[in-house]
């Protein structure tokens, strides 16, 4: 790190001044045509960015590596992915003599980017305040890209990074009232994080102005501050703060939205997710807005049988394919208009969007073709931006090219100075010739000549012999004597000369001012242009789910008030993409429980997640997989399904288990589904058993929740003699020929066994081992009150058992098999073993 400032050339001096104030972030300092790093930065920058570490002579040798200017978009980009803030530091005098001036003209920072190309189209960008209030935490969060506003208050501090983690925010504005809780949390999440000072409210700003609560406005206004100090921008574009009530929404937190894979998928194939099977939108504003959809499922019923009418109006007759076609070639209205706010759009950026108006008329008159009213009204609410378009449609050209400072942007015919400048520079010689036949027709005198020198610049020259022939009407000026010719100029003359000179050049500048007071223009429609942007993402999420349902033959939920469910033939969105589904039917009354047994890989957790599923899209308002649905609204779901460790949390699988068992446990109320999926795997059976129980009887007399839970211990279905809310379900499989038919399909009653030994035979594990399984089956079965049998051991002088005589391959085998702690394995695990162990027994 830097010594004594003095050491420095004045430069290097320059620069730490500004890296004082931008200590969190790699300064890219401009020198040229590069952007320089030095310091630290340059030891990080040139890991990161797998670049060349240098040195540079400043006073002191100093670290430095670079990037040229005109590629460094890309860099900048995996600096900021990885969660790192840059500033760009630019040189804002001429360069002459002494130092030139240099400024941060841009941070940019995870949450802070506005950037064509930088952002993943399909994801909002999130930056989002945390501060801790009167009522609990509130978070604000804004997508400074397109301008949209939300809020969250009375949150718990659990529940507000739950948000964060479902958001996906990058980055996180702080006040200095931190903790160490969530110091952790962004540093296990890797967030980029501002420490922030908060100075003087702005309350009065407009976006502020709607919210209720004085703490709500102090939350909000802190973030604006900020960003506001950051961006040096007025922030113009940004939609009043939406307050996003918790309870207005069903309650679903970012670890039961992983396990049902709302959005995000458990193994990173992302066609794993219902958002992918959902999304066939055909806008990057409608996949955003479907997204929305998906992070806050509804509990209102208006609502969401409002977003069914409309699916059901996009199901009707109508234009369909020319409906999608038009979507198709419209941009991301939203992302142009927050460039324009941000004063950073370029001529591309006017021409989408002029492309994006010209489709407009066409869109609306599709809309009324419709035969659904609610469609067709739709069309009525759409501003078509004539007059805009009509502006960008004379000023700007097709395709123009991505700089806005090398001409080549403004149409013809829409500034006749440009016009002018343009024909001028491009026809400078064609101009002066036809000058020169004017001014010979004019004036009589055939040796007329225009002509150039460096001193008197254009001039018109006449020979001696015809000086007196010029009349003073010409307006002609002497300039020169030469000794057989006289040189003149004129007021027109001169005014081209000055053209004729700079034309290039002028018009290149014209070009940037005209399109600077274009963007100006289209600044006052930004407002506008945001209301038809969330008209267009609505259109196409409900015309998507209206395909989506013609399509994979989803139905319109119906929402009842009663608990009572009725689900026939429910199909699971997913995996009937994959497989020939079997549908099941979902019969639930008030409070019911549903024990589910059966053998592994029967589809027990397959029938809980589809029932999720089934509400889960019924409650962002899409129509779900089934023939027919009757839905309660549920406030919450809760799940405990699979094995997910948080190793870097410190918890264990079983404590997982029980931490997410728990959080149901006390925050479910009658009207949540709880889905629990094997619980108590990651202990001992009779431990794990016993806890089983004792949180099904806790559900049954306490919450009285509706409740799917699906077990391998098979002593739980005598439960049903006890709570008269537990239905023994279980899913049928068979034995046929040898091989075990898993017939996935849902019956009420228990099932009979549990198949474990019938799957081992079947994966040829040594006959003898089998053999030696049923009998100890049969032994347990018949002295229940003797738990502690050891299963797996085995003794020579007990009973002769096999046929042939053990190996001591077979003996390793074996030995194998008795440590393996089946407790913690997954099922695949467990096949994988047995498969392995299988090829062994064969060698
Ligand atoms: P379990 O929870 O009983 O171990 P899963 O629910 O994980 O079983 O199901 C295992 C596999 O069986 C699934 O991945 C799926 O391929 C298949 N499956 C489950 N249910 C059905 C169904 N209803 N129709 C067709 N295949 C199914």
């Amino acid at each position: 790190m830097p010594k004594d400032k003095n050491e420095y050339t004045p430069m290097m001096q320059q620069y730490l001044k500004i890296k004082e104030d931008y200590a969190d972030a790699i300064v890219f300092f401009r020198l040229g045509d590069f952007y320089e790093m030095f310091f630290d930065d340059a030891l990080l920058a040139s890991k990161t960015l797998e670049i060349v570490l240098t040195s540079r002579d400043a006073g002191q040798k100093v670290p430095m590596c670079g990037v040229p200017h005109h590629s460094s978009r890309i860099y900048i980009q995996k600096l900021v992915e990885k969660g790192l803030k840059v500033a760009i530091v630019e040189q804002v005098s001429e360069p002459g003599k002494g130092l030139v001036e240099r400024k941060v003209v841009k941070l940019i920072t995870p949450g802070m980017i506005i950037e064509d190309g930088m952002l993943n189209e399909k994801e909002n960008n999130f930056i989002a305040s945390l501060s801790l209030k009167e009522h609990g935490y509130i978070l604000s969060y804004v997508d400074i890209s397109t301008g949209e506003s939300f809020l969250t208050d009375g949150l718990t501090k659990e529940q507000a990074f739950d948000l964060i983690l479902s958001l996906k925010i990058k980055e996180i504005v702080l006040s200095k009232n931190y903790d160490k809780q969530i110091e952790l949390f962004i540093n296990n999440n890797n967030l980029s994080v501002t420490y922030y000072e908060s100075g003087k409210d702005l309350f009065e700003h407009h976006l502020i102005k709607n919210l209720q609560t004085l703490d709500q406005k102090k939350a909000a206004s802190e973030l604006l501050q900020y960003l506001s100090q950051t961006q040096n921008q007025p922030l113009k574009h940004f939609m009043g703060f939406e307050i996003i009530r918790k309870n207005a929404h069903m309650h679903i937190d970012h670890k039961v939205q992983k396990h049902l894979e709302i959005i995000d998928s458990n193994t990173n194939n992302p066609k794993t997710t219902l958002l992918y099977w959902l999304d066939q939108t055909q806008t990057a504003m409608g996949s955003r807005k479907l997204k929305y959809w998906l992070n806050n499922p509804l509990i209102d019923k208006e609502i969401l049988n409002q977003r069914y009418d409309y699916i059901d109006g996009f199901k009707q007759y109508g234009p369909r394919n020319e409906l999608k076609e038009i979507l198709r070639y419209i941009y991301d209205i939203n992302r142009i208009v927050g460039r324009i706010s941000f004063n950073n759009a370029n001529a591309k950026d006017l021409y989408q969007l002029k492309q994006t108006l010209s489709l407009i008329p066409n869109l609306i008159e599709i809309l009324k073709a419709y035969e659904n009213d609610k469609v067709k009204e739709l069309a009525t609410d759409i501003n078509p931006h004539t007059e805009l378009f009509e502006l960008l449609d004379k000023s700007i050209v097709d395709n123009p090219p991505l700089s806005i400072k090398e001409g080549g942007i403004i149409k013809d015919h829409f500034n006749p100075l440009l016009d002018e400048l343009k024909e001028i520079s491009e026809n400078g010689t064609a101009w002066l010739e036809e000058f020169e036949r004017n001014e010979r027709e004019k004036t009589g005198i055939k040796n007329l000549k225009v002509g150039y020198n460096r001193v008197f610049g254009y001039f018109i020259e006449i020979s001696r012999g015809n000086a007196e022939l010029v009349d003073p009407s010409f307006g002609y000026e002497r300039k020169q004597t030469l000794s057989n010719s006289e040189r003149y100029v004129t007021p027109v003359l001169k005014e081209k000369e000055d053209l004729l000179l700079h034309a290039k050049e002028k018009s290149i500048n014209l070009e940037y001012e005209i399109f600077s007071e274009i963007r100006l223009k289209v600044y006052e429609y930004i407002f506008s242009l945001q209301e038809l942007a969330t008209l267009i993402a609505h259109i196409d999420v409900y015309l998507t789910l209206a395909i989506v349902s013609d399509q994979y033959r989803y139905v319109r939920p119906e929402l009842t008030d009663s608990k009572r469910v009725v689900v026939k033939n429910g199909r699971h969105p997913v995996v009937e993409r994959y497989v020939d589904f079997i549908s099941n039917d979902v019969y639930m009354e008030k409070e019911d429980i549903f024990l589910i047994t059966g053998p592994n890989m029967s589809g027990k957790s397959t029938y809980m997640r589809m029932y999720a599923l089934i509400v889960y899209m019924a409650q962002i308002g899409s129509f779900v997989p089934a023939n027919r649905a009757t839905l309660p609204i549920y406030d919450a779901i809760f799940t405990r399904i699979g094995s997910s460790d948080d190793i870097a949390g410190g918890k264990s699988t079983f404590m997982v288990e029980m931490v997410e068992s728990n959080e149901a446990l006390t925050k479910a109320t009658e009207n949540s589904l709880i889905l629990f999926d094997e619980i108590g795997r990651g202990t001992a059976t009779y431990d794990g058993m016993a806890l089983a129980q004792g949180m099904i009887e806790y559900i049954h007399h306490k919450i009285k929740a509706q409740t799917f839970f699906s077990t391998h211990y098979h002593e739980l279905t005598e439960l049903d003699q006890t709570l008269s809310n537990l239905k023994n379900l279980h899913v049928t499989a068979k034995e046929e020929n040898d091989k075990m038919l898993f017939l996935h399909q849902i019956k009420e009653g228990a099932s009979d066994q549990s198949y474990g030994i019938q799957v081992a035979k079947l994966a040829h594990l040594p006959k003898a081992l089998i053999k030696r399984s049923q009998e100890i089956l049969v032994s347990l079965e018949k002295d229940k009150n003797k738990p502690k049998v050891d299963l797996f051991t085995y003794t020579e002088e007990k009973e002769p058992i096999i046929e042939h005589s053990f190996t001591k391959e077979n003996e390793e085998i074996l030995n194998e098999l008795k440590n393996l702690d089946l407790n913690q394995m997954t099922p695949m695990d467990a096949f994988l073993q047995l498969k392995y162990l299988q090829e062994k027994s064969k060698k």
